[in-house]
């Protein structure tokens, strides 16, 4: 290549070097300070342990962090990504080898000397063109299609930095464009970008093609250093913290974080949950620092969708503004309660409305590309609301009818087995400290009192009876399992029921444990100690009819169009997708058919947790009516469910709604216990 460096030139009586000396100390400087400032409210934030399964943790990076998996969920935005970081990752070395060679100590001269060195070139020039492509492609994206999801994201400063990231390319394609020009050397190199660089040049004076060498060279290195200085002033702060993010995202589903890692009685606790930032954990403060603004999560959002006030995207960037403002480039504002006269964070930054108004249905974080995760910090925050009695007062008997009957409704513990009475020629054993059992049937307390949900536990029991399965039902030993009080951030309410749900499990010795619901199901798998041997009934049953024990004979009516709704504690939470279809599959004559949003992007029926005792007025529809429309999109008049709220919430919507002709619900267990019989 040309052999007189911009570098090597003398500027205002100094040698270039100098200047690219001073570019790279002051650079670097002001970057590792910011980054130090940045670091020191993570620093500051509580524990959270983080390190275990390291093999783990290496191979999601590689898979979420480096092949970005995540990304091509939204097909031409993931596009876009991949190839802008991919393009960040191979031209990465071409940023270092240009600083050096500024700085006189070329480290990679030896490396680009090898076979090596060619092949470089022309990859780096090709990932120029295609991020100069990609970038062009997302202004137009962003300027053309407007995507509603990037509503509320800071547009200016993307735009600024697709710019900037443009402006880089095009710098390094003029310094080597005109270099190829200049050069006498005879070289022959593929170098897509700079020849066409050098065909914009063609027919340039020599000396106005040295002038463009060095402008494109200090250009370029002048931008790359303000770049690295920008990121971590707002959103494309996530460059540099995605793939740490990444690397330390929560391993498990399902469960809720405790009160305070590292902490085993609460009662040790001076205040639970949290009320100003430095009272999350440092991995979510890092969390905020890494919200690409992308919004995907507010865009799957159930809450957003039906117009309550919360969009997980918006929460997240009020808190990293509130990061920014509480740990400054200057100064430090650190603990303590707010400045007299600022805003609070919980329930003034975030209002109480957002915090109440999400489902726990966990669709935020199964879409996010650098998983942000949401569902334990809402609860940390209710955990403060709780504890300052700022919940919405209709929980208040909720909470004391589960504390004093162990049960949300206040009902007596004595009539928990009553709705076995009912049950005529289905013998179901209420069990007794000491006994002994295959399979112990957990009903939980909707399946026990809420005349719905009884006839699904009734349903569970007539098929294990003709499985032919010993089972047996803890009845009045039973305590509500603590799903929704541990999601309403009553945590000392969970501890208790928990301890008295396990001293009851420990007196009675089973193998396995069903459940009616997804929630119950959740809880004992995931929150509770221990390693229960615990499945959903759809599990279950799916063996059963696998194994032959059980065959679904009866036909249904060939008119009828069924779609199964995946319920988010047993479908996004714990990964049962399969089972429940199979289960449907195995009945003669179903016509299935699946709705846009299954699986993993299912939409929650707003049911299950706080959802069920608190209304929210700023609803344009409910999420179960919502729902039953997209049931109707798909061609279905029959919506089926495996999980007792869902199937409360989906009756109710389908009776308000006015829509009994045209869509009815059933639960999975019903229908299958329908058809066992000829
Ligand atoms: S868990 Fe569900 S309701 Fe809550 S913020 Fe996430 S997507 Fe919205
Ligand atoms: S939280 Fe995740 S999905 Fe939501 S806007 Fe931020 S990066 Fe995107």
């Amino acid at each position: 290549m040309l052999s007189v460096h911009p570098v090597n030139d003398t500027y205002l009586g100094l040698p270039g070097y100098v200047f690219a000396w001073a570019i790279f100390i002051a650079g670097l400087s002001l970057f590792f300070y910011i980054i130090y400032k940045r670091s020191l409210l993570i620093r500051s934030g509580e524990a959270d342990p983080r390190l275990a399964s390291l093999g783990r943790r290496l191979s999601d990076l590689l898979t979420y962090g480096i092949i970005q998996k995540r990304q091509p969920r939204y097909l031409w935005a993931g596009v876009i990504h991949i190839m802008i970081f991919w393009g960040f990752v191979v031209l990465g070395l071409r940023s270092i080898d240009l600083v050096t060679q500024g700085l006189n100590m070329p480290i990679f001269h030896p490396l680009m000397q090898t076979a090596f060195g060619p092949f470089y070139d022309s990859l780096k020039d090709l990932f120029e063109l295609i991020v100069l492509g990609a970038c062009l492609w997302a202004i137009l994206r962003r300027a053309l299609i407007r995507p509603e999801r990037y509503r509320g994201s800071h547009q200016f400063e993307a735009y600024f930095v697709l710019g900037l990231i443009s402006f880089l390319m095009l710098t390094d394609m003029f310094y080597e464009g005109s270099a190829l020009l200049m050069d006498q050397s005879g070289q022959v190199k593929w170098l897509p970008a700079s020849e066409l660089a050098a065909l914009i040049l063609q027919g340039s004076a020599p000396r106005f093609l040295a002038g463009t060498h060095a402008v494109s060279y200090w250009l370029h290195i002048l931008a790359l250093f303000f770049f690295l200085n920008f990121l971590p002033l707002g959103k494309h702060f996530h460059i540099i913290t995605a793939l740490p993010n990444v690397f330390f995202k929560r391993l498990s589903k399902g469960a809720i974080k405790p009160a305070r890692w590292g902490v085993e009685d609460i009662d040790e606790l001076e205040s639970l949950g949290v009320e100003k930032i430095e009272d999350f954990t440092w991995k979510h403060i890092l969390d905020f620092y890494t919200c690409t603004e992308c919004g995907r999560c507010s865009d799957n959002c159930p809450a957003n969708a039906i117009g309550r006030p919360l969009s997980p995207k918006m929460l997240t960037i009020k808190l990293r503004d509130h990061c920014f403002d509480r740990a400054p480039l200057f100064g430090w504002k650190k603990g303590g309660a707010p400045a007299e006269g600022a805003q609070a964070m919980v329930g003034g930054i975030i209002s109480n409305d957002e915090i109440w108004s999400c489902t726990t249905c966990g669709a935020c974080e199964e879409e996010c590309p650098v998983f942000i995760e949401y569902i334990d910090k809402i609860i940390d925050m209710r955990r403060h609301l709780i504890e300052t009695s700022q919940n919405p007062k209709t929980f208040n008997q909720v909470l004391m009818h589960v504390e004093k009957t162990g049960n949300p409704f206040g009902k007596p513990a004595a009539k928990r087995a009553d709705w076995i009475k009912e049950m005529e020629g289905t013998p179901v054993r209420a069990l007794s400290e000491g006994d002994e059992v295959d399979v112990l049937f957990f009903v939980d307390s909707y399946g026990s009192y809420d005349p719905a949900a009884q006839s699904i536990a009734s349903d569970i029991a007539e098929g294990l009876h003709i499985a032919g399965i010993d089972f047996g039902i803890l009845g009045p030993l039973e305590k509500d399992s603590g799903h929704q009080v541990r999601r309403m951030g009553e945590e000392g309410l969970f501890q208790l029921l928990l301890e008295e749900n396990m001293e009851t499990l420990n007196e009675i010795r089973f193998n396995r444990i069903v459940t009616t619901d997804p929630h119950a199901f959740n809880t004992l798998k995931n929150d509770y100690p221990g390693s229960l041997q615990v499945v959903h009934y759809t599990q279950f049953f799916v063996d059963l009819v696998d194994n032959g024990s059980l065959k679904p004979l009866k036909r249904l009516e060939k008119e009828d169009m069924y779609t199964y709704h995946d319920p988010c504690y047993l479908g996004r939470h714990n990964g049962i997708y399969d089972a429940p279809r199979k289960l449907l599959r195995a009945i003669p004559s179903l016509n299935l058919v699946e709705m846009e949003r299954s699986r993993d992007r299912s939409f929650c029926c707003g049911g299950g947790d706080v959802m069920l005792w608190y209304e929210i007025e700023q609803e344009e529809m409910r999420m179960a009516e919502k729902r039953i429309q997209m049931a109707k999109e798909a061609g279905a008049n029959v919506i089926v469910t495996a999980c007792p709220f869902c199937y409360i919430h989906f009756e109710d919507a389908i009776k308000t709604g006015g829509m009994e002709d045209e869509m009815r619900v059933v639960d999975l267990m019903g229908l299958l216990v329908s058809t066992l019989r000829n």
